[in-house]
């Protein structure tokens, strides 16, 4: 047996002892056989396209966990169903060999991109500088919160290079791991991997950069790279949660260097884009039929990430897979209430902070955020506080009052209703309120 079929069954043995037997019998009892490894990446059949998916979105980071646990080797699985891997064989099989090896998810690509206001500025950029690569913008620095798409676009501008020209040579990397390269590079003595890797890149993706906060060495090489990347015009792309002036312990002159090109952000998707985000993943992977109320009660509940978005969808489909029946609202409703409600907890708990974050934004006090005053100085933010516990935190009116003094439930309704109409014609009030979002 070679070495990596014995890693993918140590996998699934851990897996069995982790899952109810029925469960893991569903779901990995028939993937079993590993096909190939091919540049670390160990390729392990799936009977279907509904297993692999399920397994990819659910159990692919304990997965992956398990096997950083039996290898200190680079190694990554990745699911595939049989027709799949014939059809990528004769794919590969150009008249001349491919030297493009790169280590991008071919998923992610413009075209399954869904956009929308909160991210066609970064969108039109990404496919600017995918078109121009090195001239246009260098670098292309994107930013904003979790599970908003970075990676993607990111990824999505290196297979749109990598589909131009096989010779280009891309690499896509995540901040600590280039950290770890650099690390193991100078414990071991030994430049030559870390050289052969980051010499004469065409194309840099350098993921998280926020993460490279953690090693000075590594910051004062990253320097080196990112000045040859420039002064060839080779295009590097940066993603990370904050602006570069905003990055805690990264050194000046590279947080300087990447305000050089262009800075774009991606905010949350609002209601029509999550729409669309879940029918686009619905016809990527599954042919169950689901209506449309389904899909909206989904899109108005998971409103803060794209990854969980995705991820009540396929706990929908999946249920409803078990109870041999397609998806409905009640359905829905029963397998997500459990998420929904650890969002409002965990939002919850933090309602504190935001209270603080707008006293701050308009210079008063918490005290006089809560208070009786009716000082237009105190109204408008008090509105606003309103506003956001209820939408944003999902508090209930009643709540709301009591956190603001007893007032009662129709007091803070009224609030509320008053922002969200002026929201719609007040510019001036929409970025307050967006930048009040962003610091909480
Ligand atoms: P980030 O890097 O910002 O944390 P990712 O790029 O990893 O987020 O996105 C999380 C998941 O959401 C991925 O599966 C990605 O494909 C999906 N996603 C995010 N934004 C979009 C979008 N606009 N259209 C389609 N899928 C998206
Ligand atoms: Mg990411």
């Amino acid at each position: 047996m070679n070495e990596y079929q014995s890693l993918w069954n140590d996998t699934i043995d851990k897996l069995n002892e982790m899952m109810d037997e029925t469960n893991f019998q569903d779901t990995f009892g028939d993937v079993k056989h590993v096909s190939k490894e091919e540049n670390g990446i160990i390729y392990v059949i799936t009977p279907s396209p509904f297993i692999k998916n399920k397994i990819n979105s659910i159990y692919s980071k304990t997965i992956s966990d398990i096997l950083s646990n039996l290898t200190t080797r680079k190694l990554k699985f990745k699911f595939v169903c049989e027709d799949e891997l014939n059809a990528r064989a004769v794919k590969q099989q150009p008249a001349f060999p491919i030297i493009n090896k790169h280590n991008l998810n071919e998923n992610y690509n413009f075209e399954s991109f869904v956009v929308g206001e909160s991210n066609r500025m970064s969108y039109l950029t990404a496919t600017k500088v995918a078109e121009n690569p090195g001239t246009t913008f260098n670098p292309l620095y994107i930013f904003g919160g979790v599970g908003l798409g970075k990676t993607h676009l990111m990824q999505a501008i290196g297979n749109y290079i990598a589909d131009g020209d096989v010779n280009n040579k891309i690499l896509y990397v995540q901040a600590n791991e280039y950290l770890e390269d650099y690390g193991r590079a100078i414990r071991d003595n030994n430049m030559k991997a870390f050289e052969e890797k980051y010499e004469n890149l065409d194309v840099l993706l350098v993921d998280d950069i926020q993460m490279l906060e953690k090693g000075k060495s590594s910051q004062q090489e990253f320097f080196k790279l990112f000045n040859n990347m420039t002064d060839r015009q080779k295009q590097i792309v940066i993603t990370s949660d904050t602006p570069p002036a905003k990055l805690n312990g990264i050194m000046d002159r590279l947080t300087s260097r990447f305000q050089m090109g262009l800075i774009v952000d991606i905010k949350q998707p609002d209601y029509n884009q999550r729409v669309q985000i879940l029918k686009r993943k619905l016809l990527e992977t599954s042919q169950v039929q689901v209506s449309d109320d389904v899909i909206n009660y989904i899109a108005e509940n998971f409103v803060n990430n794209v990854r969980e978005l995705e991820g009540a969808l396929t706990r929908v489909l999946w249920q409803a897979e078990i109870l041999n029946t397609t998806p409905n609202i009640q359905i829905a409703k029963d397998t997500l209430e459990i998420l929904i409600n650890a969002q409002i907890k965990d939002d919850n708990s933090n309602y504190e902070n935001a209270l603080s974050v707008i006293a701050d934004f308009y210079s008063i006090s918490v005290a006089d955020l809560l208070g009786k005053s009716r000082n237009n100085k105190y109204v408008l933010p008090r509105h606003i506080a309103m506003f956001l516990l209820k939408t944003h935190y999902k508090l209930t009116y009643s709540k709301i009052g009591a956190i603001f003094n007893g007032r009662d439930h129709t007091t803070v309704m009224n609030g509320c209703q008053k922002i969200e109409s002026e929201l719609e014609s007040d510019k001036e009030l929409k970025m307050a309120v967006d930048s009040i979002l962003k610091k909480i």
